[in-house]
């Protein structure tokens, strides 16, 4: 839920020079924006995996793992699928200027570049990026949910529920660990004029659990008793 807790986008910066690093660290953060940064291609996967970036500034070099894999692992995942790269390389040629664009990089900057340059690519890519998160994508733990094309995953897997269980859920992931009785989520889920019983919602919680949690996976949907519902990993045995 970082994208809704702080207005400042966050930028995750993948460069192995760290003096390179260090100065974009400095001037991003003074333009306003928020920075992670990674040290090669396996970490920039591995923060990937627990924040939510909203744009990655990929170097192309970098040891062990290629900027060009690390992109392609990026869209791979329904998770990353869209989210903004800027790859930066040294190389000027018209070829690789391509092959980036193809991986799936969204815009490609050669070194050396300056500054106002990289900053007006970083806005534009935000600028770009922002109607298809108006449209939404909502995060919570391990679950994805993808309102544009109403679709949820957990771990990567892909979770199949009927039309209340998916406004149940979306409803749960907008307002995270709060506890909703089984009337305040008749009145959000189905709506204040719609009259059903109470217990209603039991059926579709339980569909929802069914449907969200595999086998060996925790129950992220708690039971607060003669209270309501909440989703909350917190409470949630590992
Ligand atoms: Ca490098």
């Amino acid at each position: 839920m970082e994208r809704d807790a702080a207005a400042k986008p966050l930028v995750m910066v993948v460069e192995d020079e760290s003096a390179l690093l260090t100065m974009l660290r400095y001037n991003l953060e003074k333009e306003g924006y928020r920075v992670c940064e990674a040290g090669d291609g396996e970490e920039a996967l591995t923060i990937l995996a627990e924040r939510n970036p909203d744009l990655v500034v990929l170097d192309w070099m970098l040891p062990t793992m290629s900027g060009i894999e690390v992109c392609r692992q990026i869209r791979r995942k329904m998770r990353t699928r869209d989210l903004p790269v800027l790859m930066l390389t040294a190389r000027g040629e018209e070829s690789d200027k391509v092959r980036g664009l193809n991986t799936g990089a969204d815009d490609y900057l050669t070194k050396p570049f300056t500054l106002p340059e990289l900053l007006a690519r970083i806005r534009a890519l935000l600028r770009r990026a922002r109607p298809t998160q108006a449209k939404g994508l909502l995060n919570y733990g391990d679950i994805v949910m993808d309102l544009a094309a109403h679709r949820v995953t957990r771990a990567g897997r892909q979770v199949h529920l009927g039309p209340t269980e998916f406004r149940l859920l979306r409803f749960f992931m907008q307002h995270p660990g709060s506890v909703f009785s089984r009337e305040e989520l008749l009145n959000a889920v189905w709506g204040p004029d719609i009259y059903v019983e109470p217990r209603t919602v039991d059926v579709h919680i339980r569909r929802l659990r069914k449907a969200l949690n595999a086998a060996t996976e925790a129950d992220l949907i708690r039971t607060v008793r003669a209270a309501g519902y909440s989703l909350d990993a917190e409470s949630a045995p590992a």
